[in-house]
């Protein structure tokens, strides 16, 4: 025997081979009773868990949030109590559509998400690379993923699919166009921005809420891939996010964001043309100037991916006192859809996992009892007491001081649509006429021709109905790209230009 560690089973019994199965005599069948083998094999077929439904293909690290900025007037949460203050965060990138062997480099929105290790638990954003989203109300959001999935028939993504229910749904044209825009395909995650997207809230020791946008600007800066140039890396390689995120950590090129916020005074809501609560809509810069907060610096890998990235569980439940939520349809389905999604995908105790436990958190106790993975100690603080109320004095009880200020809500139940279907097409008319260039627009003409050509005519036509109702000259652009796409007269498209001497992979 070595003076290397020994091999047990995972009861710690020693084991005398790890390589040679118990068979009945030299060239016989293998016995029942090799239980290692067994178990093995067994735990071979159970290295899988249901994949995300979305955004199954993921890339991690870990970091830091440093606060760079006073914000305690809008806000009593304890991450940004001080200057200087460092919260341990976990952050994980994805793909919506993708599974989990899907293509890095692909035409998709990406999946921005933050678990930020407080020391009052943990509170998780999980945005997107973009501001807004494809619809306003959860209602649709099982319908809208179906169209990005596979094809019950063909089992093939159907652009049919797709544009059919954007051409039925004009909320969705601001996030279309983002998507089809050179930001559709970031470089990699450090070479993109983060959003919270949806409204939140924060809230002061005055009582005082606020209403909140989320936004981590990167300070890499951006770089984004046409559709040749994804092509041609994935040809080389499927990885390459993985890839690119892995070596820069490794070789502490760490990528960064400037953590900001948009912010508006409670009464404010409702002064708009808009609803800022609609999360196909964004706040004009203009209007909630961009407030500094922190620094996000990503600086570590995971020692095990699986452990740290997979069993990950965002969800936009997980809020801390000074943190809140708004009247954002689609922010309160996913409230419950996200705990919903890792109660089935990894448990009911999922919380508790490595990844997910609040680390930081001075306090962690719960009543709730038994259920799958339940490997850890009662948290109610006294052996005796798991109900609520009880006799013991060591028992956790709440705490009212925690509770957010009363939100003030009135008007009447009922299924609200909203009234000025117009109010759609302001704000991807000012992306489209005012912040992209020209060359930007001739290249989000030619990704939207190519991305729609499958479809039928009709959808077609109705899908350059919207456009021309975002501008005339987004139709008519579109149009004439699938008409030279149609004619292989796409030469004269403009490519994105090398903005910086930095190289196109990290890796490379
Ligand atoms: P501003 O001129 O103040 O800002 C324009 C914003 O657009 C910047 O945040 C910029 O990001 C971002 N941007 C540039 N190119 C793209 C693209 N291809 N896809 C998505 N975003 C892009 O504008 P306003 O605040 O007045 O808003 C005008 C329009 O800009 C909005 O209708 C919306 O479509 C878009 N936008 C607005 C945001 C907001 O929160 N106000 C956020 C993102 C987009 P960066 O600074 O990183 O270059």
């Amino acid at each position: 025997m070595s003076d290397r560690k020994r091999l047990t089973t995972t009861a710690g019994s020693p084991m005398p081979t790890n390589e040679y199965s118990m068979t009945a005599g030299k060239r016989g069948p293998v016995l029942m009773q090799d239980y290692q083998l067994i178990e093995k094999l067994a735990h071979q077929n159970r290295e899988r868990i249901p994949e995300r439904v979305v955004h199954a293909k993921g890339w991690g690290a870990m970091g830091t949030l440093t606060i760079t900025n006073d914000i305690s007037k809008y806000t009593c949460a304890k991450i940004f109590s001080d200057v200087g203050k460092k919260t341990e965060v976990l952050a994980r990138w994805s793909t919506v559509a993708g599974e989990q062997g899907a293509a890095d480099a692909e035409r998709d929105v990406r999946g921005f998400s933050l678990k930020f290790y407080t020391e009052e638990g943990n509170w998780d954003l999980v945005g997107n690379n973009t501001p807004v989203f494809f619809v306003r109300d959860a209602y649709k959001f099982p319908d809208f993923i179906r169209t990005q999935k596979r094809h019950p028939k063909t089992n093939l993504r159907s652009p049919e699919a797709m544009f059919d229910f954007w051409a039925a749904q004009p909320e969705s044209v601001h996030q279309v166009t983002i998507l089809m825009s050179d930001r559709g395909i970031p470089a990699n995650p450090a070479r993109m921005n983060g959003y919270g997207s949806h409204t939140f809230s924060l809230w002061n020791d005055k009582g005082e809420r606020f209403w909140v946008k989320f936004h981590f600007k990167t300070m890499m800066g951006h770089k984004t891939y046409t559709n040749e140039q994804a092509e041609e890396i994935i040809g080389k390689t499927r990885e390459s996010y993985q890839e690119d995120l892995y070596n820069m950590i490794e070789e502490g090129n760490f990528p960064k964001w400037r953590m900001m916020i948009q912010v508006m005074p409670e009464e404010d809501a409702g002064k708009q043309p808009y609803n800022p609560f609609d999360l196909t809509k964004v706040w004009p810069h203009d209007d909630y100037p961009l407030i500094e907060v922190g620094e996000l610096e990503m600086n570590e890998n995971p020692e095990n991916y699986f452990m740290y990235v997979e069993n990950a569980a965002y969800s936009p439940s997980n809020i801390v006192p000074g943190i809140g939520f708004s009247p954002d349809k689609m922010l309160q389905g996913r409230i419950f859809a996200y705990a919903d999604a890792h109660r089935y995908r990894l448990g009911t105790h999922y919380e508790q996992l490595p990844a997910n436990h609040a680390k930081a958190a001075k306090d962690v106790n719960f009543y709730h009892k038994d259920g799958s993975m339940r490997f850890f100690p009662p948290k109610t603080g006294h052996v005796d007491a798991y109900y609520e109320p009880n006799q013991y004095d060591e028992a956790a009880v709440a705490d009212p001081s925690v509770a957010e200020p009363p939100l003030k809500i009135d008007g009447d139940a009922d299924r609200y649509d909203p009234a000025d279907p117009d109010a759609d097409y302001v704000q991807p008319r000012a992306l489209y006429a005012e912040v992209l260039s020209e060359d930007e627009r001739k290249r989000l003409h030619l990704n939207m021709a190519r991305a729609m050509a499958p479809c039928s005519d009709s959808v077609k036509e109705r899908w350059y109905a919207v456009l021309g109702k975002v501008s005339p000259d987004y139709e008519a652009g579109v149009r004439k790209a699938a008409d030279d796409l149609e004619a292989g007269n796409i030469d004269d498209y403009p490519g994105i230009p090398v903005t910086d001497d930095t190289p196109v992979r990290a890796a490379e």
